[in-house]
């Protein structure tokens, strides 16, 4: 089971744990001629997260948004990297490997950068029975049932069974929340009414759930106000204040006791860190499941090991609960650490360079942060397409997205709502649920 990634010289080898935004940009920055660098991620992809939703809204194909671990590792930056597939669950401090499904990989110095996961806050089974988006398979799972829904209920005459099946609910009005839920609307509003003759557009709701008392609580008030008028525009019903308690039988119930019945959750009200079974130190990770780093990011307590990204928590005095768990975030650590590794001196200290924050709720509407100026509307949303054109991989996927919303701009139409789901069999077990 043991395998070791090409050692051939005396390069020191790097082992980093996920190829997302932090694992990747490492990758580039670190010099291959001193280090032999090994990319282990459980999917074969790197893959762009702020579009998710798009996927899940039928507005964009996965591979638009993904793009394969062999063909970047040719690029010129990251020539040279070595990439295996395989889930690290894993993690022997003391022996120095890190072990996956199929094999234990050695290394000389670590970097975890698995990113995070979904968190259900302990609500039993819940993971069971919501959609999710913190992948790209959820992305498209959530498709597959969203569409479903709607070609159910253009065939049963089943008020109550209608009903439920033309409800929607999203919780969490975070970027991601307000993201899905406006994509629903805009599902609502312009592709219903032309395209589903069996179904009233008025019975379908869509219901964004949150539990503190506004949108968007990462960004400014203004930005929140601001997404709650635009969410009202596209017929997405907002209900504040209400955490969701249970989800049993096809009924949600909220902390004030009230309850919805619905076929479809979409959750995006929580993520913690990755989960690995570790040996060989006492050191666990800190508060949301991440790892407690200093501004080098230099897991505390351990040698050799360094955790960057979502994953990672530096507190500061700037960000007392450490740093936004944002892309820009967790490039600017992959850089900053890779000058670290490849000079060994350790003498730049990581140091957030805020570039904004910004969400998008469907056509002509978004809103954007940058330091204290805050704007909102057709400029906003020029802002979001151009920023998320410019940071995905590949001028294929650049090319086809664009060309994807310009379609969409004109025809008002999410043109890709094909329900494409997996088959069954055969079963393999290594392929991990859900993710
Ligand atoms: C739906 C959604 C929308 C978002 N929108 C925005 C946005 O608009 N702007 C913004 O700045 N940020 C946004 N974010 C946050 C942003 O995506 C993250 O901050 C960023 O991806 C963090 O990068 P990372 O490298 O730490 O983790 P990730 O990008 O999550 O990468 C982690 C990688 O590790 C791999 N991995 C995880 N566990 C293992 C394991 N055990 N073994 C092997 N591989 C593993 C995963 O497959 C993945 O490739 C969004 C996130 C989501 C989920």
């Amino acid at each position: 089971m043991s395998s070791t990634p090409s050692t051939s010289s005396t390069r020191r080898r790097l082992v980093i744990i996920g190829g997302g935004f932090a694992g990747l940009n490492l990758a580039k920055a670190i010099d291959k001629k001193l280090w032999d660098v090994t990319i282990i991620d459980r999917h074969n992809y790197h893959c762009f997260p702020p579009l998710f939703y798009q996927v899940a809204s039928s507005g964009l194909e996965a591979s638009d948004i993904c793009f394969p671990f062999r063909r970047e590792i040719r690029s010129r930056k990251v020539k040279g990297t070595n990439y295996r597939m395989g889930d690290v669950k894993d993690i022997d401090f003391e022996r120095k490997e890190v072990k996956t499904q199929f094999e234990t990989i050695p290394y000389d110095s670590l970097v975890i950068a698995a990113g995070t996961t979904n968190n259900f806050f302990g609500i039993p089974d819940l993971h069971k029975h919501v959609f999710t988006l913190k992948s790209v398979s959820q992305a498209i799972r959530t498709r597959n049932e969203i569409l479903d829904r709607l070609e159910r209920a253009s065939i049963t005459k089943d008020p109550a069974e209608r009903a439920r099946l033309l409800t929607f609910v999203v919780v969490g009005g975070g970027p991601t929340g307000v993201e899905i839920a406006g994509a629903m609307g805009e599902l609502k509003r312009y592709v219903i009414p032309r395209e589903y003759p069996g179904i009233d557009r008025d019975e379908v709701r869509v219901i964004l759930v949150e539990g503190t008392d506004s949108l968007l609580r990462t960004m400014s008030p203004r930005s929140g106000a601001d997404a709650l008028k635009a969410l009202g525009q596209l017929m997405v019903e907002v209900q504040l204040g209400k955490s969701m308690k249970t989800y049993d039988q096809g009924v949600v119930t909220f902390s004030d006791g009230s309850t919805i019945a619905t076929e479809t959750v979409v959750w995006t009200a929580g993520v913690t860190g990755e989960s690995f079974n570790t040996e060989g130190s006492d050191v666990t990770p800190g508060p949301g499941n991440r790892w407690i780093v200093d501004e080098y990011n230099r897991v505390t307590g351990l040698s050799d090991v360094y955790a960057i990204g979502d994953i990672s928590l530096h507190i500061s005095e700037k960000y007392p609960r450490g740093c936004p768990q944002l892309a820009q975030v967790a490039i600017q650590q992959g850089n900053t650490l890779g000058h670290n590794l490849n000079t060994g001196r350790f003498d730049k200290a990581f140091e957030y360079r805020d570039m904004g924050s910004m969400a998008t709720i469907g056509r002509n509407r978004a809103v954007v942060d940058m330091g204290k100026t805050h704007f909102s509307g057709w400029m906003a949303w020029m802002v979001w397409m151009c920023v998320h054109l410019m940071s995905l991989l590949g001028m294929r996927n650049k090319a086809v997205v664009l060309l994807n919303w310009i379609v969409s701009y004109f025809t008002f139409s999410a043109g890709l709502r094909l329900m494409l789901r997996p088959s069954k069999y055969p079963l393999r077990s290594y392929w991990e649920d859900g993710q």
